[in-house]
């Protein structure tokens, strides 16, 4: 694969694709790259062609062979930081942090209002929200599904909410999530979430791809590799989105007990060197449980904490006014008191990062980092 890269603004884009196109054996992608600051366009060649070519192109800033097997995602040689996107004003790159607590199943309006309005008092402007819920049994509680989603959005004006998060199985689903922001003016964000259980469903991924209105949470596979979930993820892209999230949310494991999967947040620093992706944690799937240490502090405290003191860029948490009565995985969500206590250990843990970075990373002359950035 190539990856050449446009002048930036250049106005003869569209020819230069055209051109090509022209070329039967090859295929053409073209991504918007985004740094915080500055935006590129790229198109990459997947086939044969002969560089002698592509010069041809007046405005080809730069070529680069790209070796990734997810090349849609590679860092095309860049070793920064700043890779990602902005989405309602929210940021969404690899040196940012947002928290998206929530609800993992809608229940009711009244729960909906309660959590967006803690979040609202707690200075936080995302959420999570699932209205749709895949589960293993068919006799299980499956969501509040459309019927809620208007309230949903409703809410997020009320207690201005700029980002929920919530699940999709279906293309059908995403229409319904459509047609109700319709309604509003300035509608909430929405970034639609990819389940792990769906990680591998590739229709479904080409076309959350082919929309680019909504950025996409990609949950790993919990039963695949993690080359095999980069390249689901490299879907989104290959269909033209390039807002993408990746979730690390644990692996199933017999050796994970008594989590309910084996945790995997040591991937986070791995995966921001492998693509330009934000990475998520979800610690509340990973771990499962509300069980703690000898000190007191629950495991998923201490897993939350691992993840963001290597610098995760987003988490996903389950919370809930009384996670009793939650319809699903009850036994994984925080109260607020539990939350709002996490959220001073997250504060704690995302300066001890900063502070990380300014004493590790400022001796990188000492570790040999010579292309590792692919
Ligand atoms: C969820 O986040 O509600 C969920 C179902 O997660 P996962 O797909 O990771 O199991
Ligand atoms: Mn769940």
């Amino acid at each position: 694969m190539l990856a050449v890269i446009l002048e930036a603004n250049d106005p003869h884009e569209k020819e230069i694709i055209t051109y090509f196109r022209r070329f039967e054996n090859l295929t053409v992608y073209l991504q918007e790259i985004c740094h915080r600051q500055t935006k590129k366009k790229v198109i990459f060649l997947s086939g044969e062609i002969d560089k002698e070519q592509i010069k041809k192109c007046s405005s080809v800033a730069k070529i680069l062979p790209i070796s990734s097997n997810y090349p849609l995602l590679s860092r095309l040689g860049d070793h920064s930081s700043n890779f990602g996107f902005s989405y309602k004003g929210v940021d969404f790159y690899q040196d940012s942090l947002q928290i998206f607590a929530g609800l993992n199943a809608v229940d009711n309006e009244k729960n909906v209002r309660k959590v967006m309005s803690l979040m609202q008092s707690l200075g936080l402007n995302c959420t999570r929200m699932g209205a749709f819920k895949p589960r293993t049994s068919p006799h299980s509680f499956q969501g509040e599904e459309e019927k809620c989603l208007q309230y949903v959005f409703s809410a997020a004006k009320d207690y201005e909410i700029k980002v929920i998060a919530m699940e999709i199985t279906s293309e059908k689903q995403l229409e319904m999530i459509v047609s109700k922001l319709q309604l509003y003016n300035d509608p909430p964000g929405v970034m639609l979430q990819v389940g792990t259980r769906n990680a591998q469903n590739f229709e479904l991924l080409k076309a959350l791809g082919q929309q680019k209105d909504f950025p996409v949470l990609f949950k790993r596979g919990y039963g695949i590799t993690l080359e095999e979930s980069l390249n689901a993820a490299e879907y989104l892209a290959a269909y033209g989105n390039n807002k993408i999230i990746f979730c690390l949310r644990g692996v199933k494991s017999l050796f994970a007990a008594e989590h309910r999967n084996m945790v995997d947040f040591a991937q986070i620093s791995m995966l921001k060197r492998l693509t330009r992706l934000p990475v998520c944690i979800d610690p509340s799937h990973a771990v499962g449980t509300l069980a703690g240490d000898l000190d007191d502090i629950p495991d998923i405290f201490n897993v939350c904490a691992q993840g963001i003191i290597t610098g995760a860029n987003m988490l996903l948490l389950d919370v809930h006014p009384e996670p009793l009565s939650s319809p699903v995985d009850d036994g994984q969500i925080l109260n607020f008191e539990q939350f709002s206590l996490l959220l001073k250990d997250i504060n704690f843990c995302r300066n001890s990062y900063v502070k990380r970075k300014g004493i590790v990373g400022a001796k990188k002359n000492i570790f040999a980092q010579e292309e590792i950035y692919s």
